[in-house]
């Protein structure tokens, strides 16, 4: 039996629909991450499992006990909300038996239970600390620790970093995740941020406009998206039109040239339309010589150096355009030069037709990278 069911879940407000029919397991001890852009539901889902919002149909499993009639505060969940902040008025300590002090533990229990919270969370000896005087980042440990204080049965955290910057969110994302392990704690993380799901799920739920669009581990939704929504959300814009010119081996007439492919979704037969992707991380540098499938031979249209990698930008057919990151700097084509590249097989992901509407060409260039020519 899963540790959390959902199922039939669905919800409207002011008669526009924002959930439709949402059904999810979650095993114990399982991270699981609602992923989405913003206005997707994730939120009211997250709301819902946690008693704050009431579904208008569906139920909510706990361990076999239906809970959707059991109030919030009688649900034993935590929460970590990113507008859920701190008391500023009390200490590091006073912050976390908070939840203790309500939850009946005596003061001696308490006091121990925040001597082991501040050890878990890396903040031993800030119990007596004003929590004004802290950086987000210890802020945010802070919050952490006081969530899980009274042994949640689940946690729920709603972007919890989202106020902190890109570098220190990517490290106390590990350390989440490694404390959420160490514990067995049960959670559910809600961000809009692919990168941020990813470092801290076991599964992800990538939800659209009030469904579920594919649910996966991180690897399997990035190595199979399911959908060019769910590849486009995934960071993957490189999108295009095609069709199938042989099964075996795989390969793929498109406005860039042949390309094959590592495999085909079932049911596709020569001559059907498709959509593939070619993953970002898929082209390496080839020779001038270099021809036959899966040899691109286009201008470049801009570079940028970003360290490990180099993202280049090629002009292509139809007025599409193609981003990739090259491993290494070692990158000299200028722009309005001509580039040769090479597409690993494992790298074009293909879709049939019919599994989702046709990508706007507008949509290619969406939350695509900044460009700084060089
Ligand atoms: P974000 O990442 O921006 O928080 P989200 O995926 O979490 O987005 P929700 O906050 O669940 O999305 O919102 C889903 C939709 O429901 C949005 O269109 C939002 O405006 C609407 N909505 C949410 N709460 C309410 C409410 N209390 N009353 C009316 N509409 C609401």
């Amino acid at each position: 039996m899963p540790f959390l069911t959902i199922s039939h879940i669905s919800k409207a407000f002011d008669a526009t629909p924002v959930l439709h029919d949402i059904g999810l397991a979650v095993a114990r001890g399982e991270i699981l991450c609602l992923l989405g852009p913003s206005g997707c539901g994730k939120t009211t889902l997250l709301r819902i499992i946690a008693g704050l919002e009431r579904p208008d149909a569906g139920q909510i499993l706990l361990e076999g006990e239906d809970i959707t009639p059991v109030p919030s505060h009688k649900r034993d969940f935590g929460l970590m909300f990113q507008d859920y902040v701190l008391f500023p008025h009390m200490t590091v300590g006073e912050n976390i038996a908070f939840g203790l002090k309500m939850h009946g533990w005596d003061k001696e229990q308490a006091a121990a239970r925040v001597q082991a919270l501040l050890a878990l969370v890396d903040m031993t000896g800030y119990q007596e600390r004003p929590v004004y005087e802290l950086s987000g980042g210890q802020q945010q440990r802070v919050a952490l620790a006081r969530s899980l204080a009274p042994n949640p049965r689940l946690l729920m955290l709603d972007e919890p970093l989202g106020a902190l910057d890109r570098t220190l969110r990517d490290q106390l994302l590990v350390e989440l995740r490694s404390i959420l392990q160490q514990l067995g704690q049960t959670a559910i993380y809600v961000t809009h941020d692919q990168v941020e799901a990813f470092a801290v799920a076991d599964r992800v739920v990538l939800m659209r406009a009030g469904r579920i669009e594919q649910v996966g581990t991180p690897e399997a939704l990035y190595l199979r998206p399911a959908t060019p929504f769910a590849a486009r959300f995934l960071g993957m814009h490189n999108i295009l039109s095609g069709s199938v010119i042989s099964l075996t081996p795989p390969v793929l007439e498109t406005p860039v040239g042949r390309l094959h492919a590592a495999e085909l979704p079932a049911g596709l037969r020569v001559g059907d339309a498709v959509q593939l992707v070619i993953r970002p991380e898929g082209a390496r540098v080839a020779t001038a010589d270099a021809t036959g499938p899966n040899h691109l031979t286009l201008p470049l249209a801009a570079r940028s150096f970003r360290g490990a990698h180099t993202l280049v930008q090629l002009a292509a057919p139809q007025g599409l355009s193609l981003t990739f990151e090259l491993p290494g700097p070692g990158f000299d084509i200028r722009p309005g030069q001509r580039a040769h590249l090479t597409i690993g097989p494992e790298a074009v992901v293909v879709f049939g037709e019919h599994e989702e509407e046709k990508i706007k060409r507008t949509d290619m260039g969406r939350s695509a990278p900044n460009w700084r020519d060089n």
